[in-house]
């Protein structure tokens, strides 16, 4: 298979001469112009207008295959004239976050999710939270003292849910400063981090990193978003082998027609996460938001292939398929 082609694509060739081990440059120097995507696959991609712009890191770039524009994992990040298309029943918040864009979402019981950060490393075209209004905003100093302050003062508190956007976004010394004082809060039993950084620019995973991850005086686990077998590469899977049996590391990926809503896509993707130590934890159905309806395969479907995979795969292998309501208390389970 070829996959993205950088010979003779003046900007793009950086990616040749790139520094990379660095995390940041990837992020700084992701593709963000259609045509550029284009010419790097070697194919004709229309620019469709959109309010949730096209953000491809050149690691993930590398993975997909040359020429092919159904590629599931281009589709995952390729603007489509139907996003503009407005169908009943898609909104712009399905699931009621957006008043607290970014902050601490008391959505479980015990837990504390804070929304950490309103950026990420790849606009994927489905994300329930596109048509937030946050690209640039995070959570300040003052604003993480006083939600560590809350969660220290709250002894019911006994999980912290790092999430966002992404929340490896942030630089390590800023990791530092929370995991350092989340660390001293005795009740805090659990610290979990919702990533897809580690997928779609591997070189995240910096062995400070893994330190910072390693030291953390209670389990920690690393929920990560994969879609499709082929997201995860020799990287990926170099990048996640120092936090093997040291940190849980789980996947939490969505249903999504046209990328993973066959039964062997599914399959596959089961096994290659086993191979590199990841339990298939959830899959959910997709969000219903604005912009992401040609997405959706419907819940029987979903079911259909669950009750298909567990005839495919041991039991620990098929991942629960999950559906989140606003102002429900937990995730669904379906099947
Ligand atoms: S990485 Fe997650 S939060 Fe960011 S765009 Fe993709 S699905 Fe949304």
């Amino acid at each position: 298979m070829k996959t993205a082609d950088f010979q003779g694509l003046g900007p793009l060739n950086a990616v040749v001469r790139a520094p990379r081990d660095d995390w940041q440059w990837h992020l700084a120097n992701a593709i963000r112009d259609v045509r550029d995507l284009g010419r790097a696959l070697g194919l004709a991609l229309e620019e469709v207008p959109t309010d949730f712009p096209l953000l491809v890191p050149r690691p993930y770039l590398a993975r997909i295959e040359h020429g092919r524009r159904d590629d599931p994992l281009l589709r995952q990040v390729l603007p489509l004239a139907a996003e503009n298309e407005a169908v009943p029943g898609y909104v712009a918040d399905p699931l009621a976050e957006q008043p607290q864009a970014t902050g601490a979402l008391r959505k479980y019981r015990g837990r504390v999710l804070a929304v950490t950060t309103g950026a990420c490393a790849i606009n994927c075209r489905y994300c329930f939270r596109r048509h937030f209004p946050y690209s640039d905003r995070r959570l300040s100093r003052a604003d993480w003292d006083a939600l560590l302050d809350d969660i220290a003062a709250d002894p019911a508190t006994q999980e912290l849910i790092l999430s966002g956007g992404d929340p490896l976004v942030l630089p390590d010394r800023t990791l530092a400063r929370i995991l350092e004082r989340a660390a001293g809060i005795p009740h805090l039993r659990s610290l979990r981090i919702h990533t897809r950084l580690p997928v779609v620019i591997p070189q995240r995973v910096t062995p400070r990193l893994v330190e910072l991850l390693k030291a953390f005086p209670r389990p920690v686990t690393l929920v990560l978003h994969v879609n499709h077998p082929r997201e995860v590469d020799s990287g990926v899977a170099e990048a996640l082998a120092p936090l093997r049996g040291r940190v849980n590391l789980l996947n939490q990926g969505v249903l999504l027609a046209g990328v993973n809503d066959e039964v062997e896509t599914l399959e596959a993707l089961s096994w290659r996460l086993h191979e590199i130590g990841v339990m298939p934890y959830y899959l959910h159905l997709l969000d219903r938001v604005a912009g992401a309806a040609h997405f959706d395969t419907g819940e029987a479907k979903g079911r259909a292939l669950i009750e298909a995979l567990r005839g495919r795969l041991p039991g620990y292998l098929v991942p629960r398929l999950a559906t989140e309501q606003p102002g429900e208390p937990s995730k669904t389970v379906l099947a």
